[in-house]
C-alpha cells in the first residue's frame, strides 16, 4: 500500500474523549472513530488489524470441525420469550417494535436463534456432535460504554455453540474449544491465561475466561506459580495465610470519630492499621430484605460468591438514604453490634482480636469487638475477594495475582436452552432426549484493544507480526533512492503486507507514524544506504536496528515474518 493513497487520519496529540491507551491508540493511528457511545466506524487500517485476527479465529475454529454460519442482528423477542429471557435480561438486550408492533431486539448474544435452528433442523444422534461458530456483530446497550472497544454496544464477537447427545460428547466439545481457543490466542501472538470463572447471565455450570495479560486490564486473576491453578478473583476461594496472635479480649469502648469517610480514614484517625477497621455494608435482597456484610478494612466484599451465599436471589448495594432510613447513621459508621438484620461476617474475622466497628451512630466507632462477644453473626462464609497473601487451595502455595483483559469466555451450558426450547433429536435408544450444549465466545473487537494494551510504548502501538495490518514499511530519504524503494516495495509486496511512505513529508513525520501504527519493521533507505549501500531495518519492538545489502534485506523481512509466525503458533 502506498501511504499517499491511503486513508489514514493519524493524530499528533492523545484525543481528550479516551482514557486507556488502547482507546488512544486506536484513535491516534487512524483506526476507529466513534459514531455515538460504545458505536464505532472502523477505518482502513483498524480493519485489517481486525480482520487478521478474525482470519486466525476462523482458521483455528475451522480446523476443530466448526462449521461457520451467519445469524442475523435482530432476532423475534417469540425466542426470548421462550427461555424466559426476554423479561430476565436486563437494560443490556434493546428491544424495540417493528412497523407492525411485533417486537424484536438486537441480538447480544445468540443461544436462543441458533437453538431454534438446530432444533428445527438436527433430528438425530447421527448429525451430532455439531459445533456452529459465526463472526458478526452483537449489540448490547451497556450502562457504561468505555474505553473504545473495549466495552463498546456494538462489537464484533466470536460466538460459536456445540450440541452433544450426551454429557461425555458436552466434556469433549469444551475440551476441544478450550484447545482451540489457546491456540488462537497463541497465534495472535498475546501473552494470555485460561482462568476457571464465574458463569453469570449465560448460566451452565462450568467455565472459563481467557484473559490476555495487561497491568491495565480491569479483571483481577489469581495463579498458583506450583500447581497451575488458575482463577479469577471473582469465585477464588479466600485462604489467608495470616495466623492471628491471641490477644486477650479488651472491653469494648464506644469512640468519637468525627469527619472521617473512609475505613482507611478511620485507621489513620484512631492509629490502628486498616485491616483492624472492620467494614459493615447493608445490600437489600429481592428489593425488600436488608442484610449487612462485614469484612476486614483491607479486604473487599466479592459479590459473586456473596449471591451463591444468598442463595441465588436477586440483590443491591443499599442506597446511602435507604442506610440512613434503616440504620440511622450514615454508610461509615455502620456496624453489626445491635443491627437489627441478618449479619453474615467474612471468615477472616474468626479469631480476629479487638477490632473496630462502627457504632450505628454517626461519627462513632466502637474498639475491641470480637466476634460472638460483642455481637454473634447469623452466618460466617467466604465473603472477601482473594488478596495478595492468600494461599492455593489445591496446594497450600502463596498466589499469585495478575492483572488480565477477559477475551474469550467458554460455557458448558448442558440444557439450559434446549429443554426450554424443546430442541430434541431422536437418540440411539429411540427415545428424543434435549440436546447437551456449550456455547463459547470470543470478544474479536476486543481482543484488538487488549493487544494494544499488552504492546505499547511512548511512541505507538507494537503489533505483534500475526495481528500487524502492515508487516514491513519502507521510507526512503532521497528522491534518488525512491527507484529502489519502489523496487523492493513491489517485491515484498507479493509476500506480505507491506507499506511505502511515498509522500511528500519529512523523514521525522514518516518514522513517528510508522511508530504509532505499530508496522514491526521499518526498512529505510537514508544515510546507511548512501554511504554502505546497505538498508536499515528497525524491528519496531526492540528498537534493534541491522544494515544489510538490499538482496539480503528483502530474505531478512521474510524470515523474520516466518519466525515470528512459528513462534507464536
Ligand atoms: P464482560 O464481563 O466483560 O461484560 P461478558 O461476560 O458479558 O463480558 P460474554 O457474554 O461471555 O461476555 O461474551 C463473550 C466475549 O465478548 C467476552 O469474553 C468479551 O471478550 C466480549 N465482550 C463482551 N461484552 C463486550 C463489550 N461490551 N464490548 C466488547 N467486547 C465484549
Ligand atoms: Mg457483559
Amino acid at each position: 500500500m502506498r501511504l499517499s493513497r491511503y486513508f489514514l487520519p493519524t493524530l499528533r496529540e492523545d484525543p481528550s474523549e479516551a482514557e486507556t491507551v488502547s482507546h488512544k491508540l486506536l484513535l491516534r493511528a487512524g483506526m476507529i472513530r466513534k459514531v455515538a457511545s460504545g458505536v464505532y466506524n472502523f477505518l482502513p487500517l483498524g480493519l485489517k488489524a481486525l480482520k487478521n485476527i478474525e482470519n486466525i479465529v476462523r482458521q483455528e475454529m475451522n480446523r476443530a470441525g466448526a462449521l461457520e454460519v451467519l445469524l442475523p442482528l435482530v432476532q423475534p423477542a417469540e425466542l426470548w420469550l421462550e427461555t424466559g429471557r426476554w423479561n430476565a435480561y436486563g437494560k443490556e438486550l434493546l428491544r424495540f417494535k417493528d412497523r407492525k408492533e411485533h417486537d424484536f431486539c438486537l441480538g447480544p448474544t445468540h443461544e436462543e436463534v441458533i437453538t431454534d435452528l438446530v432444533r428445527r433442523d438436527v433430528k438425530s444422534y447421527r448429525q451430532l456432535p455439531l459445533i456452529l461458530y459465526q463472526i458478526a456483530p452483537k449489540f448490547r446497550d451497556e450502562i457504561r460504554p468505555r474505553f473504545g472497544l473495549m466495552r463498546a454496544r456494538e462489537f464484533i464477537m466470536k460466538d460459536a455453540y456445540s450440541f452433544d447427545a450426551d454429557y461425555e460428547g458436552l466434556d469433549k466439545s469444551y475440551q476441544l474449544m478450550y484447545e482451540t481457543y489457546n491456540r488462537i490466542f497463541s497465534a495472535c501472538g498475546l501473552k494470555f491465561k485460561a482462568v476457571r470463572a464465574h458463569t453469570g447471565a449465560i448460566g451452565g455450570d462450568v467455565s472459563h475466561e481467557f484473559m490476555v495479560l495487561a497491568e491495565t486490564g480491569e479483571d483481577t486473576i489469581a495463579v498458583c506459580p506450583k500447581c497451575g491453578f488458575a482463577e479469577n478473583v471473582e469465585i477464588a476461594p479466600a485462604i489467608s495465610s495470616e495466623v492471628y496472635e491471641p490477644e486477650p479480649y479488651r472491653p469494648i469502648e464506644k469512640v468519637y470519630t468525627p469527619n472521617v469517610r473512609s475505613a482507611k480514614d478511620v485507621a489513620d484517625y484512631l492509629g490502628l492499621p486498616l485491616k483492624k477497621i472492620t467494614k459493615t455494608l447493608i445490600y437489600i435482597v429481592e428489593e425488600k430484605e436488608p442484610v449487612a456484610i462485614c469484612v476486614r478494612g483491607d479486604h473487599e466484599v466479592n459479590e459473586v460468591k456473596l449471591e451463591k451465599v444468598l442463595g441465588g436471589k436477586p440483590f443491591r448495594m443499599a442506597t446511602e438514604e435507604e442506610v440512613l432510613k434503616i440504620v440511622g447513621a450514615h454508610p461509615g459508621f455502620i456496624g453489626p453490634k445491635g443491627l437489627k438484620m441478618k449479619v453474615i461476617v467474612d471468615r477472616s474475622l474468626v479469631n480476629f482480636p479487638n477490632f473496630v466497628i462502627g457504632a450505628n451512630k454517626d461519627e462513632y466507632h466502637y474498639v475491641n469487638a470480637n466476634l460472638n462477644d460483642t455481637f454473634v453473626p447469623d452466618l460466617v462464609a467466604d465473603v472477601r475477594k482473594a488478596v495478595e497473601g492468600d494461599l492455593c487451595p489445591e496446594c497450600g502455595e502463596l498466589l499469585t495475582f495478575m492483572k488480565g483483559i477477559e477475551v474469550g469466555h467458554i460455557f458448558k451450558l448442558g440444557t439450559k436452552y434446549s429443554e426450554p426450547m424443546k430442541a430434541t433429536f431422536l437418540d440411539k435408544d429411540g427415545t428424543e432426549k434435549p440436546f447437551i450444549m456449550g456455547c463459547y465466545g470470543i470478544g474479536v473487537s476486543r481482543v484488538l484493544s487488549a493487544t494494544i494494551e499488552q504492546n505499547h510504548d511512548e511512541n505507538g502501538i507494537i503489533f505483534p507480526w500475526p495481528i500487524a495490518p502492515f508487516k514491513v514499511g519502507i521510507i526512503s530519504f532521497k528522491p534518488d533512492f525512491q527507484e529502489k524503494a519502489e523496487k523492493l516495495y513491489q517485491e515484498l509486496s507479493e509476500r506480505v503486507d507491506t507499506l511505502i511512505d511515498d509522500r511528500d513529508e519529512r523523514p521525522g513525520v514518516k518514522f513517528k507514524d510508522l511508530d504509532l501504527i505499530g508496522v514491526p519493521l521499518q526498512v529505510i533507505y537514508g544515510k546507511s544506504f548512501e554511504e554502505t549501500g546497505k538498508v536499515e531495518i528497525k524491528i519496531r519492538r526492540t528498537g534493534e536496528r541491522v544494515y544489510l545489502p538490499e538482496e539480503e534485506a528483502r530474505t531478512f523481512v521474510l524470515s523474520f515474518g516466518e519466525k515470528q509466525g512459528e513462534e507464536s503458533l
